[in-house]
This record gives structure tokens, sequence and C-alpha cells, in this order.
């Protein structure tokens, strides 16, 4: 008689308690460096332009973050008809400030506004979200000095935490931006960060997706595209991250991600809420604390 095909057991990647851990472990360090020696206490200034609801919420979850780990937060909120020079000359006195150690400028920014001109403003070493050019291009050539962008970064990090095998894997990213897709790309392709990774970077001109993602033995979901991928788009024992964050009209979240269809089949997956969000926001945190590290040359956070 035929044996039953045993299901597999799917693993929910736990990025809210992962980051909660990382919070505590930056808050020991933090203070940790701040009884041994005469610094002043990190502060990170976060842009805001204008009223975008989204915006607010995630500048407002970052603050909190960082207080609650003993690092002074504050937020620079700027009315949307503000001009593009206002915005430089407030990230120009934000540079020269020698108790500002990290600035964010909160994205999408209003249109009209160049925003490669405005975050190439801030100062490199400043640049938390790593998305000034030299940091990019510190990142693609593999210089341990890159601010690397959060979420990729987190990503990482959740990837590392859970023990998943990336050398020599094949992972199919689906979204090719400069803040998740791209970087991601880099981060886990590249020796000098450890990924070793062979990836196919996929996008909205990609042809056949399904076909790239089901050879994946890793698939990152980061198109923006509600519940686009689901069970067809992976292969058995595949892990799925996913990037993707979509309010709901009856005001829960999901993700890029159709989750239930991959139970059974997937190895494991980040939910949508409490995955790669709160990755997100521990490394924006971690990212203060490095800037702050470098510029007194105290040791940096893990
Ligand atoms: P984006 O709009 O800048 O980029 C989307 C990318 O997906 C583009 O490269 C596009 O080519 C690609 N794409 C779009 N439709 C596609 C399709 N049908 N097939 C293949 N590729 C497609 O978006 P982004 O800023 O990278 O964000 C992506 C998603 O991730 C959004 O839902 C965003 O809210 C979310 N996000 C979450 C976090 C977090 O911390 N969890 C952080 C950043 C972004």
């Amino acid at each position: 008689m035929l044996e039953p095909m045993k299901q597999m057991s799917t693993i929910s990647l736990d990025g809210r308690s992962l980051a909660a851990l990382l919070q505590e472990e930056e808050r020991h360090y933090l203070s940790h460096l701040l009884n041994a020696h005469q610094l002043p206490k990190p502060k990170l200034c976060v842009i805001l332009i204008g009223d975008l609801a989204a915006s607010l919420t995630y500048v407002n979850t970052k603050k909190v973050a960082c207080e609650k780990v003993g690092i002074e937060a504050e937020i620079l909120h700027l009315e949307g008809q503000c001009s593009q020079k206002q915005v430089i000359e407030t990230l120009q006195k934000l540079n020269k400030d020698p108790l500002v150690h990290g600035i964010l400028v909160q994205l999408p920014l209003p249109p009209g506004m160049d925003t490669a001109t405005i975050l190439d403003t801030i100062d490199p070493l400043k640049d938390v979200d790593g998305l000034h050019c030299m940091n990019a291009g510190r990142l693609v050539l593999g210089d341990t000095r890159a601010m690397i962008p959060c979420t990729p970064k987190g990503i990482v990090r959740m990837l590392q935490h859970y023990k998943i095998e990336t050398t020599g894997k094949h992972v199919a990213i689906i979204g090719r931006s400069s803040i998740v897709g791209r970087p991601l790309s880099i981060l886990m392709s590249h020796q000098a960060w450890k990924g070793n990774s062979t990836v196919s970077l996929l996008h909205s001109k990609s042809e056949n997706i399904q076909e790239m993602t089901q050879q994946a033995d890793i698939v990152v979901a980061a198109a923006g595209r509600q519940k686009m991928v689901n069970s067809s788009y992976i292969k058995p024992g595949a892990v799925v991250i996913d990037v993707g964050i979509h309010r709901l009209a009856d005001g829960s979240l999901c993700g890029d991600v159709d989750t239930a269809s991959l139970q059974g089949i997937a190895a494991a997956f980040s939910p949508v809420p409490g995955g790669v969000g709160p990755m997100t926001v521990a490394m924006v945190v971690e990212n203060v604390l490095t800037a702050w590290a470098r510029h007194y040359k105290a040791r940096e956070p893990k």
C-alpha cells in the first residue's frame, strides 16, 4: 500500500521577537558604552515632509524604537508644500551638528522633489538609511564602511538567525527598488557580505517570473503587489520572505505573499505583520548606533 505523503511543517520567521531581542542587545551595548566613557547620547533626526499617514506611522515607530534603546530621536516635520531648498538647508544644518549622529529622510518625498539630490545631501557618515550614493557604491564594492539599507540588512539578519543557508543557493528576488530588491541582491550575492548566493533579480519587465521563482531556494517578494506570490511560485521546501505591506479595507495588514497557500509546502515564511517590518526598524536603531560609534571611534554594535 502507498504511504500517505508526509506534509512539510512550515515555520513562521518571527521578526517581531528577533527584533525585540536585538533591541535588548542594543540597549545593553549602549548603556555599557555610556557608562564606560563620557560620550554624548546618540541622536537620530528624522525629516518627515507632508502628512502621508503611512509615513507618519513609520517615523513614529522608528522614534519609539530608538528611545527604547536610549537613543534620542527627533522628528523634524516639514510642510508638504516646503521647497527642496528648505529640505537641503535643513539637512546641511544637521550634517554640521556634532550632536546629531544619524539622519533619515522619510520616503516617498512629495512630487516635484528630487529624491537622489536630497539623499545625496546627507553626510554619508550619518546616512542611517544607507541610500547616499557613496554608501550604495561601498555596498556594491563590499566595503565594510558602507551603511547598509535597513530592510535588506534586516532580511539577511533574519536568515542568519534562523540558520538558513545562503551559500550556493538560488535566491529569487521580485522587485528591484533601490531600497529593497537591488541592495538585497548585492548582499545576497557578494562574498564580502557573506551572501554567496546565485541571485535572480526579477522585476516588472521580467518574463517567466514563476519559472524562475520555482527554481529558487529562497524567494523574496518585494513587488508591492498584494498576495502576488502563492504556492504556484515556489518549490517544496523553499523559504519565502515577504517584504510587502498593504493595508486592507478592514484596517488589517497583508503582504506580497498569500501565506495560507504556503502551509505544508514552504519550509518557512516571514509573516506580515511581524516579519520583515520589525527587523527593518531594528536595523535603523543598529545603524544609528553604528554611526554614533564610528563618530567616537568606539566599538561598533554586533
Ligand atoms: P517599489 O514600488 O519602489 O518597487 C517595486 C518593484 O517591484 C519594482 O522594481 C518593480 O519593477 C517590481 N514589480 C512591480 N510589479 C511587479 C510584478 N507584477 N512582477 C514583478 N515585479 C514587479 O517598491 P519598494 O519600495 O521596493 O517596496 C515594495 C513593497 O515592500 C511595498 O509593499 C512596500 O510597502 C514594502 N516595503 C516594506 C518594508 C518593510 O520594512 N517591511 C520596507 C520597504 C518597503
